[in-house]
């Protein structure tokens, strides 16, 4: 695959220029270009010579990927499916939330990445994971979703959540040079604390993430509070049962200013009791979490139901009752079918 010019950072650009013969201050035009300017071909950057152009053109792609489909539109949730350069597709959704209280709003932009093509965790509730692990996306084509969504969107991201397809800590390496050019000042330069990585439970990836020591916020997708439900939904809990990922918690916790959030989807009759709802009330107070409840979203072709609104309501109360910083989230890409895996699984189908 061609490698795409948006993952280097300034010093790697640098190196790979030395190499052509160029001096360093052709790496900082380059990215003034790409970043600031936006781009979208090596031939606009007509302070380059003629020369360079060409040979960075032959070596790097400027967008390592084109939009095959786009749902949703103006001021609402946006999905759209991405096709690599090999025929992978890729699912991203934009998510514009209003942030902040009275004089003080302001409209956010979230863009929910995708970090794999496919995932090999297999969870049983979920689309991504129902063909198996295709490939790890590289981190230009991580970078290439936020860089898509801005120019469809017209407007900067604000805020990253690594919630889409693929089990982000499975692709580390690639993960930790996506997140250095997001946080780069001469790049996307988005503040730490706007961006999420989601983990189904992988705990040697938490352990990296933690010693990687960047400000970045974490959610876990929990889903169970026994070994017996998780295991029978997640077969991640096999290889890292609670036992064991919770105090991988607590040491991501104590390096970290954040709260976690323990995301937790209610499947009807599978984790949804109220005597469930109490063990979650005691993890989430354990680690000083917060709770994120996501009513199921069906997935056509799996028999899984989300539980009625009433039963979700109780199951909140419950942990409002017990102090529990909570928010019931109706998935806001549930009506244009843009939950986890579920367009590209529709396209895949076509
Ligand atoms: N692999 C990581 C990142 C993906 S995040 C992880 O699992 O955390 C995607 C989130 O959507 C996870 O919390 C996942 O459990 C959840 N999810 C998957 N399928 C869903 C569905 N059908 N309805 C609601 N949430 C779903
Ligand atoms: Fe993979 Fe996350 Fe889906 Fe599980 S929930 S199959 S880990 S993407």
């Amino acid at each position: 695959m061609t490698p795409c010019i948006l993952s280097l950072t300034e010093e790697e650009l640098t190196a790979e220029l030395a190499l052509l013969g160029h001096k360093a201050y052709r790496a900082r035009q380059i990215r003034e270009w790409v970043w600031r300017r936006r781009a979208r071909s090596f031939d606009a950057m007509t302070d380059l010579p003629p020369l360079l152009r060409k040979a960075l053109g032959a070596r790097f792609t400027l967008r390592p990927s084109e939009v095959v489909e786009l749902a949703g539109s103006g001021g609402g949730t946006r999905k759209f499916l991405s096709r690599m350069e090999d025929g992978s597709l890729v699912e991203s959704v934009l998510i514009p939330a209003a942030e902040g209280k009275g004089g003080m709003r302001a409209e956010r932009l979230t863009l929910c990445v995708s970090s794999q093509v496919g995932c090999a965790f297999g969870c049983k509730f979920c689309a991504s994971g129902l063909q198996g692990l295709e490939r790890n996306l590289s981190a230009g084509e991580i970078l290439g979703q936020i860089v898509t969504a801005e120019d469809i969107a017209g407007a900067r991201i604000d805020n990253i959540v690594f919630m889409g397809m693929g089990e982000p800590l499975a692709n580390f390496d690639n993960l930790r040079q996506a997140l250095e050019i997001i946080l780069s000042s001469g790049a996307l330069n988005i503040g730490a604390r706007h961006i999420t990585v989601s983990t189904s439970g992988n705990v040697p990836g938490l352990k990296r993430l933690t010693d990687y020591g960047r400000p970045i916020r974490l959610a876990v997708s929990l889903h169970g509070v026994t070994d017996a439900v998780r295991s029978r939904i997640m077969p991640v809990n096999r290889r890292w049962p609670l036992g064991k990922l919770i105090p991988a918690l607590k040491d991501w916790c104590a390096a970290s200013s954040h709260k976690i959030t323990l995301e937790y989807i209610l499947i009807e009759g599978i984790n949804d009791t109220l005597g469930e709802a109490e063990l979650l009330a005691g993890i989430a107070r354990d680690l000083r979490a917060k709770v994120n409840l996501i009513p199921y979203n069906t997935v056509d072709s799996l028999p899984w139901k989300r539980p009625s609104e009433k039963q979700c309501r109780s199951f909140c109360r419950l942990l409002v009752s017990r102090r529990i910083p909570v928010t019931l989230r109706y998935e806001k890409g549930h009506d244009i079918n843009a939950a986890c895996g579920q367009l590209r699984l529709r396209k895949l189908k076509e």
